[in-house]
Formats: C-alpha cells, structure tokens, sequence
C-alpha cells in the first residue's frame, strides 16, 4: 500500500547501523490492511517536533503502523540474547522494528521503534505481531510509569492494524510506537560476549557508553566505569519499582536496559495487598520475579552484564575477573543502603540507620500478615486518608503507629518535615489492576476515551488534596487470583 502524503518530519538518524552488521538487520515493516490511529500522545509527539502530524491521522496511521513510509528512512532490527528464567537463549527483535533516532527538543538522542510490526530475521517462530489489548496495556503502563517520575521508555501512538492476531483466541492487532533512550539491553552485550569476535563486543561497548555515559571513557578502566554506570542505575529503578510496589514480572537480562528505564511492559502489575512474594505473571510458576525477588534478580542480571564485559576490563581473564568481582561486591551494599533510604522516607524519616530496620521491619510483617493495600497504607499514615478496613483499627496497628510517632519525635523530625518526604514519596495513585482490565475491556470495544482518562489521570500521581481523602477504595479481596500474561 502507498501512500503519497507525510507531514514535514524531523531528522531522522540511525547511527546504530554504524556498527557491525552482525548487531541488526535492515528490515522494513510488513504492511497492514487498515491501520487507524487508536491513541496519539501529544505531549511526547511535541517533545519530538512530531507536533504538525497530530491533525494528519491518515498519514499517522501509515507511517506509525509501518505500513508507508517517507523517504530517508532506514529500519533495523535489533540482535541480541539473554537469560530468560535463568536460561541463555539468542532472541534479537522478533516483532519489533527500530523506526530510527530522533532528538528531543533538548537534543537527546532517542530510538522511535515499532512493536507489532511484522516478521523480521529474528523472530523464530512468531509472528511478529502483537495485539491491540496488550499494545495499549503498555501504552497505559508506560506513560502511568512516566507520571510516577520513574525512568521508562514511553509510548508515542498505538495504531489498531485492522487485522486479526491469533492467540488463545482471535484478537485484534495494534502496532505501538515506543520510544526509548535506546533499546540496548544486558542481553545485547551478552549476545556480542558469547557471538561475536572482541573487536564486534568492544565497538558495542564504545557506541553505547558515548551513548548513555560518554565520560566513562575518560577513566582508567573504561569498561568497569561502564559496569558501575549501569548498576547505578539500575539500583536506583528497582528501588522505584519498590517504592510504588511495582512488580515488572519478567526481569530477564533481555528485558533490562543499559540506560536504566523500564522496558519491556508484558506481564508487569502493580501490587494492592503488600506480599514480599507477590507475583503476578502466570508463566513464573517458581516466583523467580516475585516482588522483593527484584533486588536480587538485578544483581544477577548485572553479574550477566559483568560477565560479558569481562575480555573488556583486561586482557588477562583472571584480573578481569578480579576486578569484576571487586567492583560487583559493592552492588549488594549500594542496594541495600538505596532500599533502606526508600524505606525511611515511605515513613517519613529523610535518614533510616539500621537501629531503625526493627520499626520498620515490624510494619512491613503487619502489611504481610493482613495484606494491607502496599499504596493506602502510608496515605492512612500520613493522615490524607480515612481507610474503612477494619485492619487499621487493630492494636498492632495503632501500637505501630504510636512507636512511629514516638521515634519521629525522638529523632527531632518535624511534622511538615515528615508530611512532606511523605507525599514526595508515596503516591496515592498507582495504575490499579481492576481499573486497567476495564480500561482495556473499554479500549478493545473502541471505548477510547475511557483511556485517555485514565492516562490524564495518571499524571498527578503524587498530588493530594487538602481536607480529601486522596485515596482510592481497593476492591474486597485486593488482588485476589489476578494473574497476568505475556499475551503478546
Ligand atoms: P518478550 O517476552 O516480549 O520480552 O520477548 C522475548 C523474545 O520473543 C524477543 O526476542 C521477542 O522479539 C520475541 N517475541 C515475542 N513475541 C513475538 C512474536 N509475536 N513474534 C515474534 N517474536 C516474538
Ligand atoms: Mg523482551
């Protein structure tokens, strides 16, 4: 199918394909019958100068579906590997096609990719295609993820295919555009380490560090510069990730990025009733991805990273490892410290010292044993909120809650002081699971709007309201069996 007309569109660049070929293929996208612009986020289509497409819906529809394109553009498809549940297996993108790279107005360099969009060399046996529910799933989460201020790829349109998608049963398909600092994962070095020659695994490293952190290259050991790069950043996501109670469901090192945004929205979902071994992904059977099993999956998926980047940090094996190791060691104390923080300021306190660990130890059993809702909780504590579940008038609770008034004082924190790292920290909106499966049910029946709603919604998640219980009402039973899918 052609198509004649295309707005004026910004520079499009691909320095990725600058690398060795055996990083990506050229592919273009299969076209598809009769693409209709589902959801077009302005706000990020104007951060990127995509603003004169908004009114143009034909165009949008064919160019955001893959199914025409304007001249200058050169797509790819991504390779790389990973550890899926703990086993190596080479993937690439199988259904997903790099658009190319734009700059924001501030001129940062970010991939535009197509998720949805058809077969490409990488893609085994799928389809390369992916449906309309799952597609605006992520579309929901990922700008929810954005409004919680924590690092994520985001979602710029969400183009329904007109097409059928076979799955379970027959869905309807949908091409997303996501937008990404990049889509270079642990598994792409993991692929280059374990695939390709040194010269191939150190041109990744070289474009990816000028990349995300070009003043690594300055130092002595570049490549352990690079290491401690990335386990900063993804010490400080999964602490996020702890903090709003997000639970990502499928932490393989082919779903962790290098520059530390979430990526890869499948089976991920947000907790009501506190677990430590919430789960919500139907495929981990064994809870590898249960909640706090995320501070320890990072470490191990950074052990991958460190791995890979071993022929990297010195040609001799044995000191590499050495000095992998050594800088690895200090991984479990910078989470520990970053989650403990996380945990002071969730109660208010701007300095959590291990005396304290008991106090909130003690909260975190009560929130365990009486699934107490992991967001409603600290809005009850801040007093924004006025809970109906009996829990809250139980004596471990109200002893708890006057033990932490009691060292609030004893500490010589102020109330505001409290209040206000309080409501920095915790939101009292998080994308419930009972409003995401209507929204979506809503979406599937054309019901557009409703999510557009929820979405605007979505962007105050930290606001409260003088004199009203900012607060939503978890439905009886919290999570009750809610599982979740990969549903491609
Ligand atoms: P994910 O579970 O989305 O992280 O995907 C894991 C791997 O499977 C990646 O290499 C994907 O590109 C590939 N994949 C997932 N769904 C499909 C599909 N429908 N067609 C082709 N490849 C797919
Ligand atoms: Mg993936």
């Amino acid at each position: 199918m052609s198509f004649a007309f295309f707005p004026s569109h910004p520079i499009v660049e691909a320095t990725y394909t600058s690398l060795p070929n055996s990083l990506f293929q050229f592919t273009k996208p299969t076209p598809v019958s009769s693409p209709k612009v589902l959801f077009w986020n302005e706000e990020l289509a104007r951060e990127f100068q995509f603003e004169d497409w908004t009114n143009e819906k034909e165009a949008t529809a064919h160019f955001f579906s893959g199914t025409s394109l304007p001249d200058g553009i050169q797509p790819f498809a991504q390779a790389y590997a990973g550890h899926q549940f703990g086993h190596f297996t080479v993937l690439g993108d199988g259904r997903t096609i790099v658009i190319g790279e734009f700059q924001n107005r501030a001129g940062e360099r970010f991939d535009f990719q197509w998720k949805g969009s058809g077969k490409t060399q990488y893609s085994r046996n799928g389809d390369g295609r992916a449906t309309l529910s799952a597609m605006v799933r992520e579309y929901i989460m990922s700008e929810a993820m954005f409004g919680l201020n924590i690092p994520t790829t985001r979602s710029l349109a969400v183009v329904a295919t007109g097409e059928v998608v076979f799955r379970e049963e027959p869905q309807g398909g949908a091409v997303l555009t996501r937008v990404a600092s990049s889509h270079i994962r642990v598994g792409t070095f993991e692929f280059a380490y374990q695939t390709l020659s040194k010269e191939e695994l150190d041109s990744l490293f070289q474009y990816t560090a000028n990349r995300h952190t070009p003043d690594v290259l300055k130092t002595d050991n570049p490549a352990l510069a690079f290491l401690e790069f990335v386990m900063k950043r993804q010490v400080s996501l999964i602490t996020n990730w702890m903090r709003v109670g997000f639970i990502h469901g499928v932490m393989n090192t082919d779903n962790m990025s290098i520059s530390g945004e979430t990526i890869d929205y499948g089976p991920c979902a947000f907790m009501n009733g506190y677990s430590a071994k919430r789960v919500f992904s139907s495929i981990d059977r064994m809870g590898r991805y249960a909640f706090t099993n995320q501070l320890g999956i990072g470490h191990w998926n950074l052990s991958c990273l460190a791995n890979s980047l071993l022929p990297l940090i010195d040609p001799n094996q044995e000191t590499a490892i050495e000095l992998a190791k050594s800088k690895l060691s200090e991984l479990e104390s910078w989470l520990h410290s970053s989650y403990i923080q996380m945990l002071g300021e969730k109660i208010g306190f701007p300095h959590l010292t291990e005396k304290d660990m008991p106090l909130l130890q003690s909260l975190y059993q009560w929130m365990q044993d009486t699934e107490a809702d992991y967001t409603n909780t600290f809005l009850v504590l801040e007093g924004v909120y006025t809970p109906k579940d009996s829990i809250y008038n139980e004596s471990r609770w109200k002893d708890w809650v006057r033990t932490w008034q009691e060292e609030k004082k004893k500490k010589g924190i102020r109330e505001e002081e409290a209040i206000a790292l309080m409501q920095k920290t915790n939101p009292s909106l998080i994308p419930r699971n009972h409003l995401v499966e209507l929204t979506l049910a809503n979406a599937t029946q054309g019901l557009t709007s409703i999510v557009e709603q929820f979405i605007a919604r979505g962007k105050f998640p930290y606001k409260r309201e003088f004199g009203y219980d900012y607060a939503e009402e978890v439905p009886k039973g919290g999570d009750g069996n809610y599982r979740t899918f990969c549903g491609t």
